[in-house]
C-alpha cells in the first residue's frame, strides 16, 4: 500500500513539473503606446488578465508613438506583435467613444483616456482607474477570443453603459464564461493556460 501511495506521490510530482515547465504555446500580449500611461499600470494589468483567463500573458516594454488615428496604431503596434504572440492588447489612446477598439485580428485596443476618473489627484482616484482598465482589458481579451456579451452582470463580460455601470460590475469572467468559452477559445488560440493555484495575485 506504501509503494503505491509513493508512486501516486511521485506521479502527481512529475505532472505538476510538466505543467510548470517552459510554456510551448502563445502568450496574450500585452503592452502601451505613447507617453501618458501610468507606471507599472501594464505590469498590473498584465497580472490580472493572467490570473482572471488562467493565461499567459507577456507584457512588453512600451512602444512609441505620437499619432493616435487608427491606422497610425495599428501601424505602430503591429510592429509590437511578437510571433508567439496570441494578439496584442494595446494600452493607449484611441480617438472615438468606444474604450474597447479592435483594430483587426492581432490588435485590441484599450483607450485609456475615457476610463480617467475627472480628477486623478488621489489615491482612490488611481485605483478606480486602474481597476476600469483592469475590467476594459478582460473584456478586450474577450471581443479577441469571440466571446459575447454575458447577461449575468456579475461577469466582466456583461455590458455597461456608463462609466458607474463599469465600476459596478464584477470584474473576473462568471464560470460559464470561463470555463466553457473562455478556456476553449483560449485553446484554440494556442495560448498556454495556466492553474489557477499558480497564479499570484495580490491585491493591496
Ligand atoms: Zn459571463
Amino acid at each position: 500500500m506504501k509503494a503505491i501511495i509513493c508512486l501516486f506521490m511521485l506521479w502527481l510530482f512529475a505532472a505538476e513539473q510538466m505543467l510548470a515547465s517552459d510554456p510551448a504555446g502563445k502568450a496574450i500580449g500585452i503592452t502601451t503606446l505613447g507617453a501618458n500611461v501610468e507606471t507599472g499600470l501594464v505590469e498590473r494589468v498584465g497580472r490580472y488578465v493572467e490570473a482572471k483567463y488562467c493565461a499567459r500573458v507577456s507584457v512588453r516594454q512600451p512602444g512609441i508613438s505620437t499619432n493616435f488615428a487608427v491606422g497610425s496604431l495599428l501601424k505602430v503596434s503591429t510592429t509590437l506583435l511578437q510571433t508567439n504572440d496570441a494578439f496584442l492588447v494595446v494600452l493607449t489612446s484611441v480617438p472615438g467613444k468606444e474604450p474597447v477598439v479592435k483594430l483587426d485580428d492581432s490588435i485590441v485596443c484599450v483607450s485609456l483616456g475615457m476610463l480617467k476618473p475627472a480628477e486623478m489627484d488621489t489615491a482612490q482616484a488611481l485605483e478606480q482607474y486602474s481597476r476600469r482598465v483592469e475590467k476594459e482589458a478582460m473584456r478586450a481579451v474577450g471581443l479577441m477570443l469571440g466571446l459575447t456579451n454575458c447577461p449575468n452582470v456579475l461577469c466582466v463580460l456583461s455590458l455597461h453603459r456608463n462609466q458607474a455601470e463599469l465600476d459596478a460590475k464584477g470584474c473576473a469572467l462568471c464560470p460559464p464564461c470561463l470555463l466553457f468559452k473562455a478556456e476553449e477559445a483560449l485553446k484554440g488560440k494556442g495560448v498556454d493556460l495556466i492553474k489557477p493555484k499558480k497564479v499570484l495575485l495580490k491585491r493591496k
